[in-house]
């Protein structure tokens, strides 16, 4: 029995997730036979594999991201370097390919909030060492940067990430006022800001008046730690556009070609409009 194909993020948990709704319009738009659904397989990762049946591709977010590189019998290099995509796409043969577009989506994300961040940026501080700050870090380290520092609450996580990225070195949580002053690129990688919940308290008066804020939460969209910086007339840029940026790489990735991010912005900003009233 054929329809249309399917296509899904996987999570635990997923329900929260904008995809289904940017990679639904993107279908429509494109008017292409295939749905996009959201699909929690639980907390048990040996439920992962088994939730991909009749998928033809996939976007795989927290916790599945290591499972879905080991699953894979094709990895991009990036997935090779880093152990996690975020992205299956599955061959004619049944195959899976797996791709990491979280680094190319931050990277994508700034060139268009901040044209002129390569000529400005030498340097950039990430702040968290999992999932998406790995990412971020061998994404800035592809784009030319040689000064990256990783800091991360628990140390080790940031010594053994760093070791993975070309020119990135892990520094020490406690010296974040150094690190502050000295990056011309200023990343919150953490979870901290999510839905409003613990906020960063971190030395933003430390930052240079030339340094370009970015959080990769995206709900709330003006995080407190955007804000700070806003408070001080520092550049900032939101989370929403690598959720975009990433998801438009995946879309190229099963279709072909690169959907309308900018209509997608509008999509998601009313979404979360919605959501937060
Ligand atoms: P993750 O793998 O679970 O990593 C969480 C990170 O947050 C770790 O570095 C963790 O440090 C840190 N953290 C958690 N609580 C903390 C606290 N109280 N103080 C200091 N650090 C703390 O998650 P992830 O996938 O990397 O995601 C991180 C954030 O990025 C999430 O908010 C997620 O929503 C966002 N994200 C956005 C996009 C996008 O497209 N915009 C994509 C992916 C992720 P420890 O190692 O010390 O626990």
């Amino acid at each position: 029995m054929s329809g249309p194909a399917r296509f899904a993020v996987l999570g635990h948990p997923v329900a929260h997730s904008l995809s289904p709704l940017m990679h639904g319009a993107w279908i429509d738009a494109a008017g292409l036979d295939a749905r996009y659904d959201a699909i929690d397989p639980g907390p048990d990762p040996d439920q992962f594999a088994p939730a991909l049946a009749g998928l033809s591709g996939a976007n795989i977010t927290l916790p599945f991201k290591q499972a879905a590189a080991a699953l894979a019998q094709s990895r991009e290099p990036r997935v090779e370097r880093l152990g996690a995509a975020n992205v299956l796409t599955r061959a004619a043969n049944g195959a899976w390919a797996a791709a990491n577009t979280d680094a190319p989506g931050f990277v994508a994300a700034l060139d268009e909030a901040a044209p002129d961040w390569r000529g400005r940026a030498k340097s950039a501080l990430v702040l968290g060492a999992g999932g998406a700050g790995v990412a971020i870090l061998d994404g800035l380290s592809e784009a030319g940067l040689s000064d990256l520092v990783l800091l991360n609450r628990t140390s080790a996580r940031a010594a053994t990430a760093a070791a993975q990225v070309a020119n990135a070195r892990a520094g020490d949580w406690g010296e974040m006022g150094e690190a502050f002053a000295h990056a011309d690129l200023i990343i919150n990688a953490t979870s901290l800001g999510l839905n409003g919940a613990a906020a960063t308290d971190w030395p933003m008066a430390r930052a240079k008046t030339s340094a370009i804020v970015v959080d990769a939460v995206y709900k709330p969209l003006r995080t407190d730690f955007l804000r700070q910086a806003e408070d001080r007339g520092l550049q900032t840029v939101d989370g929403l556009g690598m959720l975009i940026h990433q998801g438009a790489l995946a879309f190229a990735h099963w279709f072909g070609h690169k959907p309308d991010t900018k209509a997608a912005r509008t999509l998601l900003l009313r979404a979360l409009k919605e959501r937060s009233e």
